[in-house]
């Protein structure tokens, strides 16, 4: 650990106003959060994107560090306006998407924990440009933008 974590049990540290990722699951239940891919000292979220029309793919590394919104290609080009499905590397399962996003993207979900459920999960949106993200941890609901992740 780099720096202690007062928030240990639910996951998330928080200095601040920085919320840190520590752990993130596919829908298999495969870890997302690397060591490949180091963000402000943290170990970044690597998924697998594809482009099925081009038969493009490649990682991309994601910023645990909430608020501080990253994403670094590490073998592909991204286009900034481009949306591109989301895998998991390990096992190459779509990760599963919660709602549409007001881009025309779709907001793409890792789970926080292995019960995969909807209610403790991180979803961003599929399209490169667009910095929709939001954290649903229980009750606790935090949103980068105007999206809402909870019920309509
Ligand atoms: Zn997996
Ligand atoms: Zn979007």
């Amino acid at each position: 650990m780099l720096f202690p974590n007062p928030l240990r049990q639910s996951k998330f540290c928080k200095s601040e106003n920085v919320i840190v990722v520590q752990q993130c699951y596919c829908p298999n239940g495969h870890n997302l959060i690397s060591s490949k891919a180091i963000f402000n000292g943290f170990d970044g979220i690597i998924i697998k994107v594809k482009d099925e029309e081009k038969k493009e793919e490649g990682l991309v590394a994601l910023s645990p560090v909430y608020g501080y919104k990253s994403r670094v290609s590490l073998d592909i080009d991204l286009g900034q306006d481009m949306i591109w499905q989301m895998y998991c590397p390990e096992c190459d399962e779509p990760l599963a998407t919660y709602t549409d996003c007001s881009c025309g993207g779709q907001m793409v979900v890792m789970f926080l924990d292995n019960k995969f459920e909807f209610t403790n999960c991180i979803a961003l949106c599929n399209r490169i440009g667009c910095q929709n993200a939001g954290i649903k941890y229980g009750n606790e609901l935090l949103t980068c933008s105007s999206l809402e992740l909870g019920p309509k």
